[in-house]
């Protein structure tokens, strides 16, 4: 049985802005659903264009004392959250799974990957050092200093409605800035409950504030009204560049986390169990649903059937199901476009000459099972564009130039993945892959502690690590004479 969101204490179904908690001024809202079982949830406000530039006003009174406290001030207010949030891991992984489907244990995983940056950033807040340059004149003094950018807006996705929050808020935070969070709308519960922990924690009002409502207008308010100063955006390429052609004008700062086309490369050296299961790692989690899933599988053509076998005896073993069920590894597709999207990639493989092994058609509504391809190739639209959802085709390669050679052939930047024991390979897939992001023998990347984000046309800006505070900083250089 579902647990009753309306019993769960962070359930909120208001925008919290400027420390208030409040309804689209117009009373209009948005349906939210739950995509294992069609049911609704709850409805989110739409907001007005006027409540938003209310709301830019209040968030740059609020930011100007908010930068003049001391670091470690700031420090302690993001630990109480994080604190908040890990002692509520529950109530917030029931909303996660409630509004975007992932098994339970991923969701409690997401909640505390999730806090992993608040803490970080409420570490890193108190580490924000300027530097003294040897000066070029006796008689002067050059230092750098960093200051908060200011106040700044975050546009998130649904595949990650809890961690894609926290590791713009956190940075954001700690470094002197206050910050507005549109969230997708399909996850906007879990952005409201955060909303809730960040008041709990005493996280002064208008410092941090969840809208929700018009997407086109609340991206262009963030993009043109001169009070944000930044903005980071994660979600696909055509709204990054949107995003970046709308900000022109007020030249703003932005971050941007965009798709991905993920290689995962199998060397015939690598140790082939390890590759299975790092490959269901990569490839399963969130159902395929994350923008550092491998998306194309390249393996070496003498191990290929030993990997395909192996692969699809433990793939078996995976259980699609209602993220509330017990043993359920794969939740259902957040609605039906991604749907459609995976049996395209499917139809198209298989038009085109490879193998079903299983899966490859949705079992009902939005559950699609876990599909495997073989015999595919480089060619097929699988392997040019992000498909999304957890279908592995796998395509055999010959040698290093090669796999390479494929590997590079993208637009975009952000993951890979490579399996091999031969250092000189390792060597050279670690200078040559085209990638902000290079899993050597692990399946999994992701961690507060390390610089996050991709080049070409997966984007610009880093997060998590020394550097996702810098996103939310400015330098001043002073030269300064007797
Ligand atoms: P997806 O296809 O995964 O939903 P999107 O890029 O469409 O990826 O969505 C990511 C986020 O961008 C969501 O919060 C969505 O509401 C928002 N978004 C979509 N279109 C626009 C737009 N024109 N301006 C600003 N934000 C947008």
């Amino acid at each position: 049985l579902l647990p009753k969101l309306a019993g769960n204490p962070l359930f909120k179904l208001q925008c919290y802005i400027s420390g208030k908690w409040c309804d689209g001024e117009g009373g209009e809202t948005d349906a939210v659903i739950n995509p294992a079982t069609s049911e609704v949830i709850g409805y989110s406000p739409k907001i007005s264009e006027t409540q938003l530039s209310q709301a830019m006003i209040f968030s740059q009174q609020a930011q100007t004392s908010w930068q003049a406290q001391t670091a470690k001030h700031r420090s302690a207010l993001l630990q109480k959250w994080y604190e908040l949030i890990v002692a509520n891991q529950e109530s917030l992984a029931q909303i996660i799974t409630t509004e975007q489907g992932k098994p339970l244990a991923e969701a409690i995983a997401e909640v505390n990957y999730a806090a992993s940056y608040v803490q970080w950033y409420a570490e890193q807040a108190k580490r924000v050092y300027g530097e003294v340059i040897p000066a070029h004149q006796a008689q002067l003094q050059l230092t750098v200093v960093k200051q908060a950018v200011g106040v700044c807006a975050a546009i998130t996705p649904w595949n990650f409605p809890a961690a894609m929050i926290a590791r713009k808020a956190a940075p954001a935070l700690a470094a002197g800035c206050a910050i507005i969070v549109k969230p997708a709308p399909a996850t906007p519960f879990t952005a409201f409950a955060l909303a809730s922990l960040a008041e709990q924690a005493g996280i002064p009002a208008g410092l941090f504030n969840v809208v929700t409502g018009d997407a086109v207008m609340i991206g262009e308010q963030f993009c043109q009204n001169p009070i944000i100063k930044k903005l980071s955006f994660t979600g696909s390429t055509a709204v990054g560049q949107q995003l970046i052609r709308q900000s022109a004008s007020n030249v703003t700062k932005l971050s941007l986390e965009l798709g991905g086309n993920a290689p995962f490369i199998v060397m015939d050296d690598a140790i082939i169990e390890d590759a299975v299961d790092g490959l269901i790692q990569s490839k399963f989690r969130n159902s395929g649903q994350t923008c550092v899933c491998a998306n194309r599988i390249y393996v070496h053509r003498a191990i290929y059937a030993e990997f395909c076998q192996q692969f699809t005896n433990k793939v078996a073993k995976l259980n699609l199901g209602n993220g509330f069920d017990n043993d359920v590894h794969l939740g259902p597709l957040i609605n039906q476009a991604a749907v459609e999207k995976v049996q395209q990639h499917v139809d198209d493989a298989i038009a085109n000459g490879a193998t079903l092994v299983c899966g490859g058609k949705a079992t009902k509504g939005l559950f699609y099972p876990a599909t495997i391809i073989t015999n595919a190739s480089h060619g097929m639209r699988f392997a040019r564009e992000e498909t999304f959802g957890p279908v592995a085709a796998i395509i055999a390669f010959d040698d290093i130039e090669q796999v390479i050679n494929y590997a590079n052939d993208t637009p975009f930047g952000l993951a890979a993945y490579v399996y091999s024991q031969n250092v000189s390979h390792i060597h050279r897939f670690g200078a040559e892959l085209a990638y902000g992001m290079v899993g050597i023998n692990t399946g999994l990347i992701s961690t507060e502690v390390a610089p996050f984000g991709g080049i070409k046309a997966s984007g610009y800006g880093r997060e998590g690590g020394k550097e996702g505070i810098e996103e939310y900083l400015v330098q001043k250089y002073l030269c300064q004479g007797r």
